[in-house]
């Protein structure tokens, strides 16, 4: 089986879009449809047909161009079952623990409510790669908009169980403004001020600091982190639930 390759190109104003192609069975996919213009560009620069677009959610940075990519490529939409009557032109619906396969590379579907009510996640397990919309950034989270902090942390620890060296394709490049907000967290993180570093001078060379792994997340983003003295002490939480450290945690972010 040969790898997945991950076409990555930024669109709109800070979205990131991805091409996903299976090269074995010549499938492609995109994950969400936030510029059909962008994808369709991306797609000829490949000599790629678009064969799915696998929706995350359904804002309109991410499910806004299905139905305009889908009238000109004839692709197949994929998304939320739960959320089936806000995605545009939804063809296959899918539910927590459903797959779906791109030739012989199976993404697991997780439900990941907090952002919208009905967020999914696509795991490429085998490919140690997940693809996860505005559930987690780099350094950060999705604000809550639908779901609970309750809600959003759950979802955030079935994330947390994929291997360590996983890659995290997010959908928005957030990563250095969420540095700031984690250093008034944790400032004495030495795996957060070392991410700071390397993150400033991927950005003064113009380069996405996406995608980040889950090691260097569970390391450095205050939302994986309610365990930690620091964060706990910074909040004034020592004694408190992981729950409710993860609610003041993205409280805090609200107002920064
Ligand atoms: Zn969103």
């Amino acid at each position: 089986m040969t790898a997945l390759q991950i076409h990555q190109f930024p669109c709109l104003g800070d979205n990131y879009g991805y091409l996903v192609h299976d090269p074995d069975s010549g499938l492609t996919a995109t994950i969400d449809s936030p510029d059909p213009g962008a994808i369709r560009h991306a797609l000829d620069g490949h000599g790629w047909k678009l064969d799915y677009i696998l929706n995350t959610h359904h804002h309109e940075d991410h499910a806004g161009g299905n139905l305009a990519l889908k009238a000109s490529t004839g692709c197949t939409i994929v998304g939320a079952r739960a959320d089936a009557e806000r995605i545009p032109g939804i063809d296959i619906f899918v539910s927590e623990g459903d797959s779906f396969t791109l030739g012989k590379h199976t993404a697991r579907i997780i439900e990941t409510p907090g952002h919208t009510r009905a967020h999914i996640c696509y795991l490429f397990e085998a490919d140690r790669v997940a693809f996860v919309g505005d559930t987690l950034f780099s350094m950060g989270c999705g604000r809550l908009f639908e779901g609970t902090p309750a809600q959003m942390w759950t979802s955030l620890q079935k994330v947390m169980q994929l291997p360590d060296e996983t890659k995290i394709f997010c959908a928005h490049e957030y990563t250095q403004s969420n540095g700031r907000f984690a250093l008034t967290m944790e400032p004495d993180n030495p795996a957060l001020l070392a991410r700071m570093r390397e993150v400033a001078a991927l950005r003064a060379a113009g380069q996405p600091t996406v995608p980040s792994t889950l090691g260097t997340e569970k390391a450095t983003n205050p939302f994986l982190r309610p365990a930690s003295t620091e964060l706990r002490a910074t909040l004034g939480l020592a004694a408190a639930t992981d729950t409710e450290v993860f609610a003041e945690t993205r409280k805090r972010k609200d107002q920064f």
